[in-house]
């Protein structure tokens, strides 16, 4: 208890849906212990991360660099002691998402991706809020294909040693 009496809050917005999260960012900016590390696919609602904050927006356009940069940016984070990580676990940069989608982003991908999201959180123990966003139905994605990605996520936090095991190794 005194540890969080001597210093702010800490906690770690990670946005992965594949808009920018530029109206969170303009929410949160000057609240002191909070940062934002947001990978997107798109420029909407493109910002510019304060440069003197940890703050860190990347807009992908290749798909193979989609989850080297999840990994790199939660490395990078890895030395702050984070009390919270509030996840916007979007669906939306999947290949097939009517809205958003990168080719090259697949299921399997968005797995790889909730894996290490979640992973990460368990090895510095760090409490994960998740919101279940983005994914867009159409011609190429049905709502029970949606629904699947989504239980990726759930799937993902629902499954502690397998994970854990995984990232210590
Ligand atoms: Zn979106």
């Amino acid at each position: 208890m005194a540890l969080h009496r001597e210093r702010p809050t800490r906690i770690l917005i990670l946005d992965l849906d594949a808009h920018c999260g530029g109206g969170t960012y303009s929410l949160v900016r000057d609240i002191p212990g909070v940062v934002q590390a947001d990978i997107s696919v798109c420029r909407t609602d493109f910002y510019q991360p304060d440069p003197d904050s940890r703050s860190t927006l990347d807009v992908i356009a290749r798909a193979e660099d989609y989850l080297p940069t999840v990994s790199k940016q939660l490395d990078a984070l890895a030395d702050d002691p984070f009390d919270l990580l509030i996840c916007n676990a979007g669906m939306d940069p999947h290949e097939d998402s009517a809205i958003g989608g990168l080719a090259g982003i697949t299921t399997a991908v968005i797995a790889e991706r909730e894996r290490l999201v979640f992973g990460w959180a368990r090895r510095h123990r760090v409490g994960v809020a998740f919101t279940l966003a983005g994914g867009y139905t159409g011609a190429r994605l049905d709502q029970a294909r949606l629904v699947d990605l989504h239980r990726l996520t759930i799937q993902a936090a629902a499954t502690p040693s397998a994970n854990l095991a995984d990232g210590l190794r």
